[in-house]
């Protein structure tokens, strides 16, 4: 299938996933935030919007101010279909709820979440589903600190299944090359610069694994972005110097 083929097919699909959907006519700026997002309201939302408004509510939930939500009357509103803003990958750490640390409700974000968020095919085609068919407009791989998946992988962990999973993080292990001491989870900032550099590698993989998503991001309809997560302090600092963008990749 070539790219545009894929698009229409996505196309269909979105097509058959949505049924119609009752807006209310709304300005992006008098939003009521704690309403799920509409098609028109998702459609107004950029790239660098949706990173604001994950930041916003990141800080509210820093400040314990987050948003006061029906979850009920939200899953009645959102009945119809759904317009997120962004799809969020994770590591699947009990510290690292999604919704709760950017101040989200039901409908706001797509969650994938994997032991060491990085990417395998099936994760790759559940972004895709999220943005080229949903409309998320970002991308976010976020990777968090005191992760066990990471520590795991740098001892060389094995056991049953779980063998393979953290697998997938040698090539971060193997790309720290600046950090002195022992290349263990004894090494905190060992540790820490893999769970850097696995967010770095999963947002160029991403990109580069994925044609659809690739499309999207040159045409300015999306943005990757790594993000890291304390699980002191509950804040989520943006690594927006190495997002990929359609600006990025035209270099
Ligand atoms: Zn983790």
């Amino acid at each position: 299938m070539t790219l545009s083929t894929v698009s229409r097919y996505f196309f269909v699909v979105a097509m058959l996933l949505a049924t119609p959907h009752v807006a209310t006519a709304q300005q992006p700026t008098e939003r009521d935030l704690t309403a799920p997002l509409t098609a028109e309201a998702q459609a107004s939302l950029t790239p660098e919007g949706v990173i604001q408004l994950l930041k916003d509510g990141n800080q509210r939930f820093l400040n314990d101010e987050s948003l006061e939500r029906d979850f009920m009357e939200q899953v009645r509103q959102t009945s119809g279909g759904q317009y997120p803003m962004a799809a969020v990958l994770g590591c699947i750490d009990s510290r690292v709820p999604h919704e709760i640390i950017f101040d989200k409700g039901v409908g706001d974000i797509f969650s994938a979440r994997v032991a060491g968020n990085f990417i395998n095919t099936d994760i790759l085609g559940s972004l895709e589903f999220a943005t080229a068919v949903a409309g998320s407009k970002v991308i976010v791989v976020l990777g968090h600190t005191e992760c066990g998946a990471v520590k795991g992988a740098c001892d060389r962990v094995e056991m049953g299944n779980l063998t393979s999973t953290l697998a997938n993080l040698a090539p971060a292990i193997y790309a720290v090359d600046d950090v002195e001491g022992p290349r263990t989870s004894a090494n905190e900032e060992f540790v820490q610069a893999v769970a850097h550099q696995n967010v770095h590698m999963t947002v160029q993989n991403i990109v580069n694994r994925s044609p659809v998503i690739r499309q999207l991001v040159v045409d300015g309809d999306l943005i990757v972005v790594g993000a890291m997560h304390n699980v002191s302090t509950g804040e989520v600092m943006f690594y927006e110097d190495e997002m990929m963008t359609a600006a990025t990749l035209a270099n």
